[in-house]
């Protein structure tokens, strides 16, 4: 495999790492203020949320592939997933079930929606494996037991220094197209909160 050049290595962080994380709290608080709590639950509206859904997991899918070559690093180090804070965020619950009762910035009692459709579908991973102690409620001793496209979007999106000096250069161009696309689906969906304020889609 073919390393990265450190230019293109650099890009990749920078969007990984400030801009996403600067845009994600952003887009989160703002489409949570901008919300109209029941307009957006209506079956039209949760139709456009199902729509960028399907395209947040299909992003997730493509950084999840890329994630497979440092893998092996992650695993040694593992800080991502210590500490017990939730990591889902509005959008994250929100575009997966728009029903859900957990609008606050933070989620503070009940499961993630990613681990109760992962449940349903019947694909919890390392179903044996004993629960990671003072982490992520989803960490396994044998690692994540969502699929990735369940995830929350920042567990896919960030990459550190030691992780992306594992990518190819093909992996780092394809992550700064993906995170791209994250950042502008991010957006679409802080415009649809807006909308559902109105009741009206604009195209
Ligand atoms: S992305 Fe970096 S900090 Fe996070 S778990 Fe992987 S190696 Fe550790
Ligand atoms: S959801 Fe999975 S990948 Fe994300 S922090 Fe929790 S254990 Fe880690």
């Amino acid at each position: 495999m073919r390393p990265a050049r450190w230019t293109t290595r650099i890009v990749f962080l920078f969007y990984s790492r400030p801009v996403f994380r600067a845009w994600e709290i952003f887009c989160n608080h703002a489409a949570r203020i901008l919300a109209h709590k029941e307009r957006m639950r209506s079956v039209r509206f949760s139709r456009a949320w199902a729509h960028l859904n399907l395209q947040r997991m299909e992003i997730q899918r493509g950084l999840g592939r890329i994630s497979n070559s440092h893998a092996h690093v992650c695993a040694t180090c593992g800080h991502c997933c210590k500490g017990t804070r939730e990591r889902d965020a509005f959008l994250d619950r929100v575009m997966q079930d728009p029903n859900t009762q957990h609008l606050g910035a933070r989620r503070r009692t009940g499961e993630m929606v990613g681990l109760r459709i992962a449940q349903a579908q019947g694909q919890i991973l390392h179903r044996d494996a004993l629960q990671a102690q003072g982490c992520c409620n989803e960490l396994t001793c044998a690692g994540c037991r969502l699929p990735q496209e369940l995830r929350p979007m920042q567990c896919l999106a960030y990459f550190c220094g030691a992780a992306a000096k594992a990518l190819s250069q093909e992996e780092c161009e394809e992550g700064i197209r993906l995170l791209k696309r994250l950042l502008k689906l991010q957006w679409q969906a802080v415009r649809l909160a807006l909308q559902s304020q109105f009741g009206r889609q604009v195209q």
